[in-house]
């Protein structure tokens, strides 16, 4: 086995703190990842302090992982010794139901195994994730990090930037159509970057007007603050997809009456308590209301090089593992531009 520092939560309650663990020792189609970079995502929150239920302790957080390979088993091909690799959201699957074949791991019908707070496939091991020095995982779930991208803030690509890549490709977003995307944050600003990439018109919604110079800057072309009426009110009707990065409770049916007839609303938002949908905010304009869940490997691979040729990463700020605890606070007030990533050479001090 191979010990391995990190920071995890023991409980729901308590900060975050060191914590020594053991990985297993890479077995012939393993690859070992000295861990660089780790985003962190609102659901490492969310995660850690069991807003979802159901989460098992002791829990070191991270899925945007970024790092070298150091070592590789016998029958690795994907990468070798010495390259930039990435881990995301999933580290296993089936491999073998419908949606594994079909490149879905996410949706596994089996039920996908996670980075952390998850059960290995032995049904034992706990997975542990990239706030942490080193991570050993299948090179199936491993990622290639094309070499223009700066792999700090490259990163968050492995959550956020997947998040919001796969609906907009699943729901086929074309040059020019309108797109929404509520809440600019680590998932938002993603969203807004990639859908001016594919071509679309770009509406950040954001619930102050604080962050309305950075919508611009992002890239996007206009901006509504949600909580002023009129100008919500002034958008009824006009979109042909809404994404909605949301972390909190908000008031969905506001977004549903934006769509024009057939429009899509997407959530990948996951609030602690559920939403409230009128049944007439869809029937009488046939509009849907869907979720999503990051992407699968092939399509993880697909978005890295889409930001490769598009020169696409997160807007960053770098930070020590020590200031952790901070950082969730932070993000629960929205002070973040656009994702924290932890620099993880804090750890090795
Ligand atoms: P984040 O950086 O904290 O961004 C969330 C944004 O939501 C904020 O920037 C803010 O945008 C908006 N917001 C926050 N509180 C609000 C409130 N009270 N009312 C209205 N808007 C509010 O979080 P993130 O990392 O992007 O993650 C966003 C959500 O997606 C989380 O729930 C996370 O768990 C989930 N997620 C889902 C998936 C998936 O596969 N579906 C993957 C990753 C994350 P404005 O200030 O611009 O309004
Ligand atoms: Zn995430
Ligand atoms: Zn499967």
């Amino acid at each position: 086995m191979i010990p391995v520092r990190g920071y995890a939560a023991q409980d729901a309650k308590s900060p975050l703190a060191p914590f020594q663990f053991e990985r297993r020792e890479p077995g012939p189609s393993d690859v070992q990842i000295e861990i660089l970079y780790c985003g962190v995502c609102h659901s490492d929150l969310h995660q850690a302090r069991d807003e979802w239920g159901g989460s098992l302790y002791p829990m070191v957080p991270g899925h945007e992982i970024i790092g070298r390979v150091v070592r590789v088993g016998d029958q690795v091909k994907k990468v070798k010794v010495g390259d930039m690799a990435g881990v995301g959201c999933l580290v296993d699957s089936c491999r073998t139901c419908p949606s594994c074949q079909e490149g879905l791991e996410q949706y596994c019908e089996k039920g996908n195994v996670q980075t952390y707070n998850a059960k290995a496939k032995d049904g034992q091991t706990l997975n542990q994730g990239g706030y942490s020095e080193a991570i050993v995982v299948d090179e199936a779930f491993t990622l290639k990090i094309p070499e223009n991208l700066d792999p700090a803030a490259a990163a968050p690509l492995l959550c956020a930037g997947i998040t919001t890549y796969s609906p907009l490709r699943h729901w086929k977003v074309q040059p020019g159509q309108r797109v929404g995307v509520v809440g600019l944050g680590g998932l938002g600003h993603m969203g807004v970057k990639l859908a001016k990439a594919m071509g679309a018109h770009v509406t950040v919604f954001s619930h102050t007007d604080r962050k309305k110079q950075d919508a611009a800057r992002l890239g996007a072309d206009a901006v509504v603050v949600s909580s002023n009426q009129e100008e919500m009110a002034a958008q009824t009707g006009r979109f042909d997809f809404i994404l909605d990065t949301v972390s909190a409770q908000h008031d969905i049916n506001a977004y549903l009456r934006l769509l024009r007839r057939d429009g899509h609303l997407v959530l990948v938002g996951a609030p602690e308590k559920p939403l409230d949908v009128r049944p007439f905010s869809l029937i009488p304009t046939r509009r849907s209301f869907s979720g999503s869940m990051i992407g699968g490997i092939q399509e993880t691979q697909e978005m890295l090089d889409f930001c490769a040729k598009h020169n696409i990463v997160s807007d960053i700020e770098l930070i020590s593992i020590q200031q952790v605890n901070d950082a969730y606070e932070r993000l629960l007030k929205g002070d973040v531009k656009y994702r924290f990533v932890i620099d993880l050479a804090s750890l090795r001090k």
